[in-house]
């Protein structure tokens, strides 16, 4: 018999939490409260750009303020924590994001530090890590959430359940292995030093590919019928790439004609149709990520609020 693998549409399962967001967000102004979301994008990258426009967008149609702040390249860390103090002391500033690369010259952890613990809503502050952690309510990374979305609104237990991630990010990975660990996962983790993942993949029931190597899970490091979440991003140029990992894929040819580029995840797109489900890429993990930012500026404006 043929195995079926489920789809896990990311667009859709986004579009129902942006919905229930909007629907918060028109409950709160009609108690006198518009949440915020202050933006800090430095410099120029052009694919920083892309993701804070998209940010902006999302939120003007949901309902929620948005602001951006656009400091130069050439900003340095003292003037960036001024920035940060200010955003912090405003009480219509919710939700605080600095767009990720920062310039080299900036130093990152410090500013991520200064960001008042209650309007993180990247998540990425150690106070809430450490509330993830000992299992209390905390901001949490959107797209760890937005896996443990996808999960919990497919119906996929997670319970009981060895789930194992590939990558220990302090973004995706180490996140997303807690968040299934609250969740009575039993966990495994795997990076760069571990040897042999294939050994660790095979066993997996849930399989969650945060590294950044384009289809690097290969279909025979997989076992038939297991969930695959994959997280990755890898930009392809190359026609013989596109071919070899999406042999025959008339629409992928076509896309990569028209841009010079596709994507794929680290999981090669063989490998899905041995699984039970699967998030495809794009149009899996990637649609949830804009979608929880909404959701953890709602829900830091009523926790400074008093409201759970
Ligand atoms: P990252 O910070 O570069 O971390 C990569 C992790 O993968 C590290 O822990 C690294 O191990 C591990 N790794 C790298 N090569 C490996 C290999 N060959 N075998 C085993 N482990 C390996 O990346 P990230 O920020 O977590 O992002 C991972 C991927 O997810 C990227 O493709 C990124 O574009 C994508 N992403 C997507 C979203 C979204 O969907 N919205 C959001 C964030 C990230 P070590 O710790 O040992 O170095």
């Amino acid at each position: 018999m043929n195995n079926v693998a489920r789809v896990l549409n990311g667009i859709e399962i986004a579009a129902g939490i942006k919905a229930e967001v909007g629907a918060e967000v028109r409950a709160l102004k009609a108690e006198g409260i518009t949440p915020g979301l202050a933006v800090v994008l430095v410099g120029h990258v052009a694919a920083s750009e892309i993701y804070v426009r998209s940010k902006v967008k999302t939120s003007g149609e949901i309902g929620i303020r948005s602001e951006m702040h656009t400091p130069p390249e050439s900003v340095t860390t003292e003037e960036m924590l001024a920035l940060i103090a200010e955003l912090n002391a405003r009480d219509e500033v919710d939700g605080i994001l600095i767009q990720l690369p920062l310039p080299k010259h900036v130093d990152t952890r410090r500013l991520l530090e200064a960001v008042s613990p209650e309007k993180d809503v990247d998540g990425f502050h150690p106070i809430n890590a450490g509330r993830l952690q000992s299992g209390r309510p905390a901001l949490e990374p959107c797209t760890p959430a937005g896996i443990m979305q996808i999960l919990k609104r497919s119906g996929i237990d997670v319970a009981g359940k060895h789930a194992v991630v590939l990558g220990r990010s302090d973004i995706v990975g180490k996140p997303i292995a807690m968040l299934l660990l609250n969740a009575h996962a039993t966990v495994t983790v795997c990076h760069s030093k571990t040897v042999d993942i294939a050994r660790y993949t095979r066993d997996a029931e849930i399989l969650v590919a945060a590294i950044g190597r384009p289809g690097f899970v290969t279909a025979d490091m997989v076992t038939p019928g297991a969930t695959l979440i994959d997280v990755g991003i890898n930009r392809l140029n190359d026609a013989v790439e596109v071919e070899r990992f999406f042999p025959g894929d008339a629409m992928r040819a076509k896309q990569f004609a028209e841009r010079g580029s596709t994507l794929v995840g680290d999981i090669e797109p063989g490998a899905f149709t041995k699984s039970g489900a699967y998030t495809p890429v794009p149009g899996g993990v990637g649609a949830l990520t804009i979608a929880m930012l909404m959701h953890n500026t709602v829900k830091a404006a009523k926790a400074r609020r008093g409201r759970s």
